[in-house]
Parts: C-alpha cells; structure tokens; sequence
C-alpha cells in the first residue's frame, strides 16, 4: 500500500487533518508491539483506493529547533513516503519555517501536494492563494475541522499518489546501508575511522540530496557499504542546547534510512538505559541489527560474567541479534561484523514461500495447539508472508491469539527458517 506523509510546522492542523483523512482514528494497522509513538500510521480509504496516511505529529520539539526539526522531517517524508502533503497555516501565512521546508520540498522527487489549511470561508481563500509563493504549485485550500474542501484535496491525493509503494531502500546492487548508532562515547567515532583506516579505503563522501546529511562509504569485505548520516560522526558536531534531542532525531533518521543497524554498546560498563533505548528504536523500526560490544580490550574475566548476567536481564527481547565483540581502538575483531551484517541482512531480505509456510504450520499447530479463548479454540487457517525487509508474517485465525502463543510460533518460525539478526513482524487477522 503506498505512503502519504504529513509535514508541517506544529499547529497548523495536521493532526486534524489525519482524522479528516482516515475518516476517524482507527486502530493502527501492524498490530506489534513498540510501534512508535512519533511515526503512527493509519490506514485511508478514497474512492475505492486505500493507502497509509503517516502522521508525524510527535515530532514536535520545543521552538528552539523547530526549523530543524520540521526539515528533517520532510527530508525523512522524501525518503520514506510515496507523496507528501505540506500543511500550511493559511490565518498566518508562510513563516521563515514554511519557507524552509518549502525549500526542502521542492527538490523532492516524491509528489508533493501544498495544503492551506484553516480556510474556513470563501473570504480566506485569498489569503490561501498567496501561498503560490512558496514555489510548490497550487496551494489546496481546506479547512480540516470542517471538512471544507477535503473531498477536492483527496482527488489531488489520488492522482499524485502511484498504486504501488516505490522501492524504499535504494536499488538492490547498491551498498548496503549501515546505521552506526549507541550512545554518546561508546565508540562510533572511533569505529568508523578503524572501519575506514586510512584515507584511501573511504571511497568516497556521499553528498545528502536532503538536508544535509553525509554518508560514508567504506569498503569492507572487499565490498562498498555505505554508513549512513556519519556527517556528525566525523565532525563531531556539537549541540549547544538540545544535544540530546538532536543525538536522538539523528539517531532516529538514520535507522530510518538504513537496512542494518550496528548497536554499540560498551562493554566495560553496565548495559544501561540508553543502550536499551537505542535498541527499541532499532527494532521498532524494523531493522536488522548487530550489536557490537565495544571496548572489549578493557574487559576483564570479572566483568565479562557480569555482563553475560546483564546480556540475559536486559537482550531477551532481541535473542536473534547477531553479537560481536570488538575494540574499536585496538581493532580487535572489527572485521566480524561484515559476516554480522551479512546474516543479519539475509535474514531481512528472505522470503519463505506459502507453501513451505503452511505445511510448517500445520506441523506445528497440531503438535501445539494454541490455548482455548472464552471456551473456543481458536483455529488457525492460513498463513503468508506479507512482506520481507524484515519478514512480516499474516496469520488468518477464528479467534484472537494470546500473546505467549504468539511468541510461541515466532520462536519456532526461526528455528525452522533461521532469521537470525532480522526482526521478525506477526500479524493476526481474525476472521469471523
Ligand atoms: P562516540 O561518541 O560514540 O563517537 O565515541 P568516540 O568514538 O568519540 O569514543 C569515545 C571515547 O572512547 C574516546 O576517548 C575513544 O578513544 C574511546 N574508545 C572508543 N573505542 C574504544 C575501545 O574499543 N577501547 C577503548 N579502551 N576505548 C575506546
């Protein structure tokens, strides 16, 4: 199903205008745990078309990095939508944010629709026409809390938006993407310049078509990955206000725009919050991950039996996670995350036919049937792999599946399949 997002500065309607969209606030679609709070996606139905309407409404910070923030998040939009609909405040016309992501907007290869919203009467349709300056075309005017002019914008939707969702993740061929992510100090700076050794060995920097964000290219293994968003990384800029909220949305877009994700975490020290943070927004997103733990050459024999106590407590929810211990100083075993990265992307991008599904299934619900519901059993009928990048499962049942039955035919799924290092997404659709 194709992707429309919504961009804009904070106020100007867009949650209102999400609701006139989809109707009403549905349930969200995938039905994982963890999906995030900031990036909810809904489900749309216009003219017999349906499609995913992206709000982006969490993405408000407070006014000192407005600009910056509304920017990444229509360079994130160009990235991951299939259109894109800017929302301007007509009552108060374009601001220096407006004008921004206009700027951003115009070089965007994804359709992009101009909305002036809250025009409630004919007499703001003026104002709204003033909008043709910001250089996106003709600006829709609506007014989402009344609907005015909804029906008109959805027919513009429907023409920009393509049938089919575009390939998200660059062309297959290309380099890998890499996200190299962790907290302040673990190592990622230090990794990426081992990684790169010297100068001759980075293939080249890789101007952003958006923003502003760097990749790297590096070969390793003999073949060119390319890491993502490292501009910060090999500057190290620093934040004088805000640091940490921006380390987070930088943290974010780049898992965002990579297919695998590296989790340096360090190992001299214990695994703290920040660690597991980071890892949610790894698997939330669906990537595939290797966690690395660095600063291995300062790890003693006492701390390496704490930290497996650690690795049992606070890993259970990624068990699949291919791990590798490195020193990003020393560059001890640096060159085992390539076979890392490698198993984890395979397992993302493998695909097991329905045939091979059903029959394991079957195997496995008659040996284990799921537990009784409300005195019914429910009967599963049918599975099929709605989507890779990472695997995503579709189980058509009679009834709803307890969450441990659930964890039940995921394990079992990996053991049949192997998905080592990939998320794993099962969905259940209950049929009455
Ligand atoms: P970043 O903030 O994640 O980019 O972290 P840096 O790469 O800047 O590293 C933070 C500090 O940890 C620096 O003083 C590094 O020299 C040190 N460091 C990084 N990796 C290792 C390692 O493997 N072993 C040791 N002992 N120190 C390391």
């Amino acid at each position: 199903m194709p992707t429309l997002a919504i961009v804009g500065r904070p106020n100007v309607g867009k949650s209102t205008l999400v609701n006139r969209i989809i109707g009403r606030r549905e349930a969200v679609v995938e039905d994982v745990p963890g999906v995030t709070r900031d990036r909810v996606s809904y489900e749309a139905n216009w003219s017999g078309r349906s499609f995913m309407v992206q709000d982006t409404g969490g993405w408000e910070p407070d006014a000192k990095g407005l600009q910056q923030s509304v920017a990444r998040q229509a360079a994130l939009a160009m990235e991951s939508a299939d259109a894109i609909v800017v929302v301007v405040d007509a009552v108060v016309g374009a601001t220096a944010t407006d004008e921004a992501v206009a700027k951003i907007l115009r070089r965007s290869k994804t359709p992009v629709v101009l909305v002036a919203n809250k025009v409630d009467d004919q007499r703001m349709e003026a104002e709204a026409a003033s909008l043709w300056n910001l250089g996106l075309g003709e600006p829709y005017p609506v007014s989402a809390i009344h609907g005015r002019g909804t029906g008109d914008l959805l027919d513009k939707i429907l023409e920009v938006l393509p049938e089919t969702p575009r390939e998200r993740l660059g062309s297959v061929g290309g380099p890998r993407r890499v996200a190299l992510v962790g907290k302040p100090n673990v190592g990622k700076s230090s990794l990426l310049n081992k990684l790169s050794g010297d100068e001759r060995s980075v293939v080249h920097n890789v101007a952003g078509t958006t923003v502003d964000p760097v990749d790297t290219v590096v070969d390793l293994g003999g073949r060119p990955w390319r890491f993502v968003d490292t501009a910060g990384l090999r500057r190290k800029v620093a934040h004088a206000s805000g640091a940490e909220f921006y380390a987070s949305l930088r943290t974010k877009s780049a898992i965002e725009a990579a297919e695998v994700a590296i989790l340096l975490i360090d190992a001299s020290q214990p695994i703290s919050e920040q660690d597991l943070r980071v890892l949610s927004m790894v698997a939330d997103a669906g990537r595939a991950l290797v966690i690395a733990f660095n600063k291995w050459d300062l790890v003693d024999e006492d701390r390496r039996h704490q930290l497996e106590r650690e690795i049992d407590r606070d890993l259970q929810r990624v068990p699949w996670a291919q791990r590798v211990n490195i020193s990003a100083q020393t560059g001890r075993a640096v060159q085992r995350l390539v076979p890392a990265m490698d198993t984890a992307l395979e397992s993302w991008d493998k695909r097991i036919s329905t045939g091979r599904l059903n029959n394991w299934l079957k195997e496995v619900v008659a040996a284990t049937p799921p537990p009784m519901r409300g005195g019914r059993l429910p009967r599963i009928l049918f599975a099929t792999q709605a989507g890779t990048r990472p695997p995503t499962f579709v189980l058509f049942t009679t009834g709803f599946l307890e969450a441990g039955y659930r964890r039940f035919l995921e394990r079992r799924l990996r053991e049949e399949f192997n998905f080592d290092g990939s998320p794993v997404r099962i969905s259940v659709r209950v049929r009455e």
